[in-house]
């Protein structure tokens, strides 16, 4: 990861989080292992048990906490080659807490933490520094982290385009006579061939199992006339795809989809086109997903479309903005999120339809060109 994003970019990250962290009024930024720390150095530290933290305070030169037998690894991240970041490394007998305490500012104001550090990490650093208030990272680096430059969008995109061509290779079978497990087997592997560099997630819902939204994908074999749905991503330079798309397994009676499935299809598909259609800057995330709900609640399945609209997608799969009731912030340039309205009618069948929409100042661009019409196959 890292080699993507041009090095120059990491010290304008670094530049603008120190300032996010003077006008929060906060005395330092301690950034742990994952994808705050991935966004700031392009560094995806090992990490575990050991204590690594890039510590910017609010008034000095960042600094990056590094067991000793990783400093290596940390000094050739490209955000902080060439010294441009002093690497400080602790012996595996030292107290990395105490190491951070003094580093850290006696100024007035919270230290703030990655919001995924290690709970250790956390109570330790209290421990070593009662004086201190924390809060979260979030509240410097979400706004940062949400809107993609064009580096992140041309990532975002080729892993859009692997994970629409590793859905089609699903697609075309075969899948009848299968189990879900092993479809899933498949999924990961066209998720790599077509250009991503892991898979991450591959759900493979059959029949009743698709009403389930975060089925894990088991044993039951597919068989014709039945629903599947497919959720599958991956990593690319580190940047996330995720799309869903749920087709119809003919069984070749002539019969096509049963009509109730067709109905729940046109519906979410009509809600999903309404709310990538309503995609601008300035309207709410909040608005957004009325946008999709309304038009499921006016076909009268309101109640069965469970979950949030959708997510931010960037170097996790989900991360802000979340696009959900209760969420007034409004939707700008650059924000990149998931459009993933669903039906699910328990014990019978479910169907989502996701795609990553990014906002331009024209309006939403899906970066997915997978097929959304209702699909019937032959799974053979
Ligand atoms: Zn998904
Ligand atoms: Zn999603």
């Amino acid at each position: 990861m890292g080699d993507a994003i041009p090095a120059a970019r990491y010290a304008d990250r670094l530049a603008r989080a120190r300032a996010g962290v003077v006008s929060a009024g906060a005395s330092a930024l301690l950034v742990a292992v994952g994808p705050e720390l991935e966004w700031l150095t392009g560094y995806t530290a090992i990490g575990g048990e050991r204590l690594n933290l890039l510590v910017i305070t609010a008034d000095g030169d960042p600094l990056y906490v590094s067991p000793r037998l990783e400093a290596p690894a940390a000094a050739a991240a490209p955000g902080l080659a060439h010294g441009s970041v002093p690497i400080v490394a602790w012996e595996e007998t030292d107290d990395p807490y105490a190491l951070v305490a003094a580093l850290l500012p006696t100024a007035a104001g919270p230290c703030l933490i990655s919001d995924g550090a290690r709970a250790a990490f956390v109570l330790g650093l209290q421990t070593a520094r009662p004086d201190v208030a924390w809060a979260l990272a979030s509240l410097v680096l979400a706004p940062l982290r949400r809107v993609k430059d064009e580096d992140e969008v041309a990532l975002l995109r080729a892993a859009a385009g692997a994970a629409d061509r590793a859905m089609e290779r699903i697609v075309s079978g075969p899948l009848v006579g299968r189990t879900e497990a092993d479809v899933a087997r498949d999924v990961r592997e066209a998720l790599v061939d077509e250009g991503h560099d892991s898979a991450e997630f591959a759900i493979v819902a059959s029949g009743p199992n698709s009403a389930s939204p975060h089925h894990e994908p088991g044993a039951r074999v597919i068989v014709p006339g039945e629903p599947l749905l497919l959720d599958i991503g991956g990593r690319l330079a580190g940047y996330h795809s995720d799309i869903t798309r749920t087709i119809w397994i003919d069984d070749q009676s002539g019969r096509g989809p049963h009509p109730d499935f067709a109905a729940i299809y046109e519906l979410t598909a009509a809600g999903q086109a309404a709310a990538r259609a309503a995609v601008r800057p300035g309207i709410t995330f909040e608005a957004l997903d009325a946008v999709a709900r309304d038009a499921i609640s006016a076909g009268g399945f309101g109640d069965r479309f469970i979950h949030r609209l959708g997510h931010g997608i960037g170097l996790e799969v989900h991360e802000a903005p979340y696009v959900v009731a209760g969420n007034h912030d409004v939707v700008m340039v650059g924000d990149t999120f998931s459009c993933e309205p669903g039906i699910y009618l328990d014990g019978r069948f479910g169907v989502r339809i996701e795609d990553v929409v990014r906002c331009t100042a024209e309006g939403g661009e899906s970066l997915n060109h997978s097929p959304r019409e209702l699909r019937v196959v032959a799974g053979r």
